[in-house]
């Protein structure tokens, strides 16, 4: 009994991770049994550790998919509480699953980007929403302007002189990886779909 499903979204660096580490570590003061499952394509800090950008982590178990996290948490023992983040990496059965589990009696919180890169939906954030007890949806800080920022931008790797009349050109400023995001709100948001 209790089981439910809460939902929290938004875009890269609104603060999912730490608001789902928050709610794992209140549950584990609380003496609930939590367990925390990142995904295999998450490789921030390696497998094995849910982190956020501003350096809080925890030690996680892995999943590649929907199935086998409903595997692993019904090879865990009792559980009260399940904190699954980075919840886009798991597929539409996702939705499924969580549901499954929230009937079995478990609180299950799932975080992850309610919105790609190109400003769309990206499922099974939207789904799980709609189902859950509970949503919340957090915003980042514009990267731009220092608005709350509910999308995030992907900017390709730094490639030396760029046009500086290009909505892109901050990436001079990022050093390193294939890629980079940014936060941005409404007005920093360049070409999303809705505006042809
Ligand atoms: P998420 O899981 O949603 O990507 P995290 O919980 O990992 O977010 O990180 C949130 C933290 O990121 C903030 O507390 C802040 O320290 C840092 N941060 C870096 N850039 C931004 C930004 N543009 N807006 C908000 N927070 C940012
Ligand atoms: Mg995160």
């Amino acid at each position: 009994a209790g089981g439910r499903v809460e939902v929290v979204c938004g875009p890269m660096f609104a603060g999912k991770t730490e608001e789902l580490l928050r709610r794992v570590r209140r549950a584990e003061i609380a003496g609930r049994r939590v367990e925390v499952v990142g995904h295999a394509l998450d490789t921030r800090r390696g497998a094995g550790t849910v982190s956020s950008h501003s350096g809080f982590a925890t030690p996680s178990r892995t999943a590649r998919d929907a199935d086998d996290l409903e595997r692993l948490v019904r090879e865990a023992g009792p559980l009260d509480l399940v904190a699954v983040d980075e919840a886009q990496f798991f597929g539409p059965g996702l939705v499924d699953v969580v549901q499954r589990l929230a009937d079995r009696g478990l609180v299950v919180v799932v975080a992850g980007l309610d919105v790609t890169f190109d400003a769309r939906p990206f499922e099974p954030l939207p789904a799980l929403m709609a189902l859950a007890e509970r949503v919340d949806k957090l915003t980042a800080v514009c990267a731009v302007c220092g608005e709350d920022a509910a999308f995030h931008v992907r900017l390709a790797a730094p490639t030396g002189a760029g046009d500086p009349g290009d909505p892109l050109a901050p990436v001079a400023a990022h050093v390193g990886g294939a890629e980079t995001y940014e936060a941005r709100c409404r007005t920093h948001l360049p070409d999303p779909p809705w505006r042809g």
